[in-house]
Parts: structure tokens; C-alpha cells; sequence
């Protein structure tokens, strides 16, 4: 039942235009949601924005099949002998390809206690205000889809095994989690999300240590001193991007330093202003996010950097590039850096926005130590 359920109100809504938010379904405007250069990974989103209709649409030839075998069955025999015969073919059609159970096709509540499930290859879609309330967890599984287009109002749990995608006009907010499972690559975030992230736990690949994706390297992890090349193509895209958009010049005044170029400017810091001072703005060699290719300083290596036109945009929009300003003011006790107006570290354009809206350190957010 749930699925015809599910199948009538979604059919209903795109037949009247009776969602809300119907303007910004994948299929009418990929464009607008595609800006950020991520994407919406189901390419074919109008196949799965509405999966829970095929098993019904499959319904029509066999069932009436068996019509005709019951209607045949039916002639000679009393009712009472039709009724059993009916329920065997009804059963497999009405089988829970999906417990996502949509009231309204649009949004969905949640109650403490109660665990939806989407399973591989079902697309869940969300409109109007959902509630997942205290107690209560929605968890896409892996191969699943959550596509958030309204705001959820999240006091549970909501688990991302599988992809989930957030419209610019969307929110996740509320004291509830969002547990990723594998990959910050899994969420694809255009909109704002206040609900705590409960990252995957942190991995070491070849001396390199990863949380969900995104790599780390800090005082407390360091690289192994031949790594990098030189600044990733994606960090130098996104900044002549942000360059052309803003009208400003962002000049790299640092960008990728190998271990060597690292050993040498800590210990002529070292040198000039002695281990204690030198340790709070330069890094030992192997731990300098520079060495990894993802970070750049830009425009003026100085506090008053902030206070530039350039600097306080930066501040301000570079998450929408994919940047954070790695060491925010404040922060030293955590980063174990001061403030640097100047450098940004490239996470991709999600990621970024994810770690801004969530007002951490990127340490915090990623619950290593720094
Ligand atoms: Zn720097």
C-alpha cells in the first residue's frame, strides 16, 4: 500500500504541479543546482527522483493476467473461493521495495523510535519540511539517494551510506547527526547544513591520512617528505574562478613548497625568531598543509590582510570557491596556528561549505587533533 501510496502522490504532484518546489526538481533546472561543478550524481534524476512508482508500473501486465485467470475461475465458483486466490498475485507488487513512507510525497516526520531505510537503487526526495525527531533516524543506505530540496528539521539521526544532495534553497538544521559513512564525497551540498557531521573515522593511505576523503596534515599528521607536485588542478581552477568572479587579484604569494623548500624556511624562521615563535606561524617539515598542494597564501602575508577589501571578501565568499581560511582568529589552541587571514585551504566546493556552515575548524570538523 505504501507504494501505490507513495506512487499516487508523487504521480498527483508532478501531474497538477502540486509541489512546492517543483521548480527545482533535478530535470527543470540541472543547471541552476550544477553551478558548483559537483554534481548531481544520478545524471538520469527523473528516473530516480520517482523509483518507487516502478514496481507499481510493473503491476498492470501481470495483475492483469491474473484477472483474467481469476475472472475465468470466478464464473463457476462462489466469491468466498475468489478472495484467497486474489491475494497470492497481489502480494510480490505490494512488497516494501522502499519503507521510506512519504505522507504527502513531499516531506516526511519521523517520530522516536522509528528507523526508515532507503535500500540500493531508491531515491528518496524531499520537499516540504521534514521532521526527524529525537530517537527517530532516516538512513540512505549505500546505492540510495536523499535529494533535500526544503528544510529538515533534524533532532535524530540521519545516515548518509549512500548520496545525498542538498539544494541551495535547503537546510538540514536541528541537534540531531548527520553520520557519513565512507566520503564527504557522498554529499553534494549547495545549501546550508547546521546539523552536526559525524565524520567516517580517519584513515592512513601510504603515510597520508585521510578523514571521509579529505586529506590531513597538520602538527599532529604529518606527509611523507615526497609527497606533492605542485597545487592540485582542482585548487587552481576554483581560484581563477573565484579571481574572475570577484574582480580581485588573489596573488599567490605562497602556493606549493616541497619538503626540502619547507625545511629550509622553518629553520631560517627558527634561525630568525627562534623555535618557540617560529613553531606558531611555520610549520616543521612534513607537517605544512602547503607541502600537500591544497593550500595557498594570498594577496598580503599579514594580519592587516583581513582588513583589505580582498581579505574581508575572502573571508566571507571563499567557501562558495570551495576555500576555508584554515586558521581562523581564536583558533590557535585548536589549529595550532594563529590567525591567517591569508591562507586557504581547497576542500572542493561541498566540503567547504560544510566546514563553514558548521562554524569548526577544520580539525574540529573533522574530529582529528591539530
Ligand atoms: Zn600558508
Amino acid at each position: 500500500m505504501k507504494n501505490k501510496f507513495i506512487a499516487a502522490a508523487v504521480i498527483i504532484a508532478m501531474t497538477f504541479g502540486l509541489c512546492s518546489c517543483k521548480e527545482q526538481h533535478p530535470e527543470t533546472s540541472d543547471n541552476s543546482l550544477n553551478e558548483s561543478g559537483a554534481n548531481w550524481t544520478s545524471g538520469d534524476s527523473e528516473g530516480s527522483g520517482f523509483r518507487p512508482t516502478k514496481p507499481i508500473s510493473t503491476e498492470p501486465n501481470p495483475a492483469s493476467t491474473n484477472e483474467s485467470t481469476n475472472s475465468e475461475n470466478s464464473e463457476p465458483i462462489d466469491e468466498p473461493i475468489e478472495e484467497p486466490i486474489d491475494e497470492p498475485y497481489v502480494e510480490p507488487f505490494e512488497e516494501p521495495d522502499t519503507s521510506i513512507d512519504i505522507p504527502d510525497g513531499e516531506s516526511i516526520r519521523i517520530k522516536s523510535g522509528e528507523d526508515y531505510i532507503a535500500k540500493s537503487g531508491e531515491t528518496v526526495v524531499l520537499c516540504g519540511t521534514s521532521e526527524i525527531e529525537e530517537g527517530g533516524s532516516l538512513t540512505i543506505g549505500s546505492g540510495a539517494e536523499l535529494l533535500v530540496y526544503g528544510d529538515i528539521n533534524l533532532n535524530g539521526t540521519l545516515e548518509i551510506g549512500g548520496e545525498m544532495s542538498i539544494a541551495k534553497t535547503a537546510s538540514i538544521s536541528g541537534s540531531g547527526r548527520i553520520i557519513v559513512e565512507d566520503s564527504f564525497n557522498q554529499i553534494n551540498c549547495d545549501g546550508h547544513v547546521t546539523a552536526t557531521i559525524v565524520p567516517p573515522h580517519p584513515i592512513e593511505v601510504d603515510g597520508v591520512t585521510y578523514v571521509g576523503g579529505v586529506l590531513v596534515a597538520n602538527k599532529e599528521h604529518s606527509l611523507p617528505e615526497n609527497y606533492g607536485s605542485g597545487l592540485t588542478n582542482g585548487l587552481c581552477s576554483a581560484l581563477e574562478k573565484m579571481r574572475d568572479e570577484s574582480g580581485y587579484s588573489f596573488v599567490i604569494m605562497s602556493g606549493f613548497r616541497s619538503y626540502e623548500v619547507q625545511k629550509n624556511l622553518f629553520w631560517s624562521y627558527v634561525e630568525r625568531d627562534g623555535y618557540d615563535n617560529a613553531i606558531t606561524y611555520s610549520a616543521y617539515p612534513g607537517t605544512s598543509e602547503h607541502q600537500t598542494g591544497l593550500a595557498v597564501d594570498l594577496g598580503w602575508v599579514d594580519d592587516r590582510y583581513a582588513y583589505t577589501e580582498e581579505g574581508m571578501w575572502l573571508a566571507k565568499n571563499c567557501q562558495d570557491y570551495g576555500f576555508i581560511i584554515r586558521y581562523p582568529q581564536g583558533k590557535q589552541h585548536i589549529t595550532g596556528y594563529i590567525y591567517e587571514p591569508w591562507h586557504v585551504r581547497y576542500l572542493g566546493k561541498s566540503t567547504a561549505k560544510l566546514v563553514h556552515d558548521s562554524g569548526l575548524t577544520l580539525e574540529e570538523f573533522l574530529r582529528v587533533e591539530g
